[in-house]
């Protein structure tokens, strides 16, 4: 087992918060929006905001670590239905979904939990759900560079466009990423599809 790549939070991005501003900040937001926040469930929401995207905006810690493919496995690596949540960068609202992530094997395996913790990563801060697809595709193959193959669904339920807006309940949103063997190679996209589970059969 080594260890390939790293990834702590970012230390001086979190010394730059200005908790107190932010929390006068998101006050005068609700004030200025009408709300009474002098009602007793109010009276510290701007502070629980402000914590809870704190929360959000802070990355999360990844280590991958990889083993030698001593079976030579060259079939898939597929982990499907990653759930996770994340918050929209357009309107600050969450969208909340499932990532199917695998890849074909070169000579190096890489711990399976590693890949719900690519989803976990590339869902903490402001996202888009398209960035989000094709980060978790880069940073596989960043740790897993002999791949023969990538892939990547993600779909997701938007809250920004249930809540508000067009108000399309129920509507879900599913974007797709290959690399490599996978982006070149349809037989090869139909059997991942085939084996990602039902949803996903052609
Ligand atoms: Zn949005």
């Amino acid at each position: 087992m080594t260890v390939i790549a790293t990834r702590a939070p970012e230390p001086d991005r979190l010394q730059d918060r200005d908790v107190a501003a932010a929390i006068a900040a998101a006050e005068q937001m609700l004030v200025s929006l009408g709300v009474d926040i002098q009602v007793e469930h109010l009276r510290r929401t701007a502070e629980r905001m402000v914590l809870s995207y704190g929360e959000v905006l802070t990355p999360a810690p990844f280590e991958a670590t990889d083993f030698v493919n001593d079976a030579k496995h060259q079939g898939f690596v597929i982990v499907q239905d990653v759930a996770f949540a994340a918050i929209c960068a357009h309107h600050l609202l969450p969208f909340v979904g499932s990532a199917t992530v695998g890849y074909l094997p070169g000579a190096r395996l890489l711990g399976l939990s590693k890949l719900a913790r690519l989803v976990e990563r590339a869902t903490r801060g402001l996202q888009v759900q398209e960035n989000v697809t094709q980060q978790i595709a880069d940073g596989l193959q960043r740790v897993v560079p002999d791949h023969g193959g990538i892939g990547v669904i993600v779909e997701a339920e938007h809250l920004c466009m249930t809540l508000r807006g067009a108000k399309a309940r129920g509507a879900s949103t599913v974007t797709s990423t290959w690399l490599g063997g996978l982006e070149r190679d349809a037989t090869l996209r139909s059997e991942f599809l085939n084996l990602a589970g039902r949803r996903w059969r052609p």
